[in-house]
């Protein structure tokens, strides 16, 4: 195999699609299992699309899911320019070698005078696709096509093709839709004399009722799917099955080994349906693999980018440390933590008195396990979850009421929740202080409340 080089090639005109980040990341395994390099490429050239901030989306999603490029914008490389505006005079100099060789010709729009490729009258092109085989057109069935605008920018076609070949492109990856596009290219590269690299189209990706994944679907972009809360990982793992298998059967996938695993013959011509509920229970299980450390980074990181009104701007990270066990196996993405843990941060908040008195409990008997589990928490020792487990079931025995009324009232009295992670471990993390200012709250609340 020649030296493998492969480029990602988004046009700037908004937050990258998951299908073509999909395909950047084909295009990143591939470079990297082969020990090659993997390219950005901004194409530019289609200045009424451009969405002002795309550059910058597409670097970051590609940097978010640690695809890093080896030459492009910020990096630089020995062929650059990365973006084809600053290349025009590489397009206009290789249009002219087609005008000399008779593989173009002039012609007036109503914009003044641009170029168009001469397409050959018979005849058929074949591409060969790596993972296609060969696919014949029909040259008949196209028509010339614009290669230079009137006003100087390339169209894709020469864009491409030329980059490609400048930068020394071996294979090219891209999504189906362009496979009608090859013949234009395979016999562009014909023209100028050149060789072509290999061509890899592959498979759109679906959304599960059938048809292309759109903004209908729900989201569609990585930023989109970033806020969500999914982690990095669990959308690279998720995005590689999407027309990749490794046997059919394996899921689960660190980055390692889809490096060592990827090969674009085991990627599939059909296209791939998302499932969004693979995607979650991946997240779920990347979320339950993390260390605490790391999924409190990840959960700090995520309410740094996408603020949590429920939260403090700078969450305690030694709080949410302690907090992190008792969260994870129930979350599906990070985006659910917030909602469960602002009662570790602040103690501002409110609830209704009513929300206090369990099932078949009422005012005076909810007061009363109130005042004694104010005892029993000011007593104990040590004050840690299992010991305050212990002594509030016992206390539940002498008041003879259920475990859930006990634990019910103390919740909302420590949480203003509902449902709250575990409590013993949750009061052992606000500690003494705290729980004794929550309940002796609560007792206030109901006295002062009309019976
Ligand atoms: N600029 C094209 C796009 O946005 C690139 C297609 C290709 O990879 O050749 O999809």
């Amino acid at each position: 195999m020649p030296d493998i080089r492969t480029r990602f090639a988004p046009s700037p005109t908004g937050d990258p699609h998951v299908g073509n980040i999909r395909t950047a990341l084909f295009t990143w395994l591939f470079a990297r299992r082969h020990g090659g390099k993997f390219i950005l490429r901004i194409e530019d050239t289609d200045q009424a699309r451009e969405v002002e901030g795309s550059v910058d989306a597409i670097k970051e999603s590609l940097r978010w899911l640690g695809l890093d490029w080896d030459e492009g914008p910020e990096v630089g490389g020995e062929y650059g320019p990365y973006f084809q505006s600053e290349r025009l005079d590489h397009y206009q100099s290789a249009a002219e070698q087609l005008i000399d060789s008779g593989h173009a010709f002039r012609f007036e729009d109503e914009r003044g005078s641009a170029l168009k490729f001469a397409m050959p009258n018979d005849g058929s092109t074949v591409v060969s696709d790596v993972i296609r085989g060969k696919v014949e057109f029909d040259n008949s069935l196209i028509d010339d096509f614009v290669i230079l605008k009137s006003d100087g920018f390339p169209t894709y076609h020469l864009a491409s093709v030329v980059d490609d070949h400048f930068m020394r492109i071996s294979h090219v990856i891209r999504g189906e839709g362009w496979l009608s596009s090859a013949p234009r290219h395979v016999l562009l590269y014909d023209a100028f004399g050149w060789d072509p690299p290999g061509f890899v189209h592959v498979p759109d990706i679906l959304a599960s009722g059938g048809g292309k994944l759109s903004k209908r679907h729900g989201a569609v972009s990585v930023n989109e799917y970033r806020q969500l809360g999914y982690l990095p990982h669990a959308l690279v793992n998720f995005l590689a099955l999407l027309g990749w298998s490794y046997d059919d059967k394996t899921e689960l996938f660190t980055s390692e080994e889809l490096i060592e695993s990827f090969s674009l013959e085991r990627v599939s011509k059909s296209g791939a349906i998302f499932n969004l509920e693979k995607l979650d229970w991946m997240n779920g299980h990347y979320i339950r693999e993390s260390g605490d450390a790391e999924l409190t980074d990840a959960l700090l990181d995520y309410w740094c980018r996408y603020p949590a009104t429920e939260l403090p701007p700078e969450p305690d990270r030694s709080i949410l440390l302690q907090v992190v066990p008792l969260i994870r196996e129930r979350l599906k993405t990070l985006a659910d933590a917030a909602e469960r843990v602002p009662f570790f941060f602040n103690d501002d908040f409110d609830y209704e008195p009513d929300q206090l008195i369990q099932r078949k409990m009422d005012g005076a008997g909810t007061l009363r396990a109130l005042s004694e589990a104010v005892k029993v928490v000011e007593a104990i020792e040590p004050f840690d979850g299992a010991t305050l487990e212990s002594k509030l079931r016992s206390l539940v025995d002498e008041l003879d009421i259920k475990v859930g009324q006990l634990l019910g009232t103390l919740r909302v009295a420590t949480s203003g929740l509902k449902v709250s992670p575990p409590l013993f471990e949750s009061l052992e993390i606000l500690g003494r202080e705290r729980v004794v200012r929550d309940l002796n709250r609560a007792i206030h609340k109901l006295d002062s409340t009309p019976q």
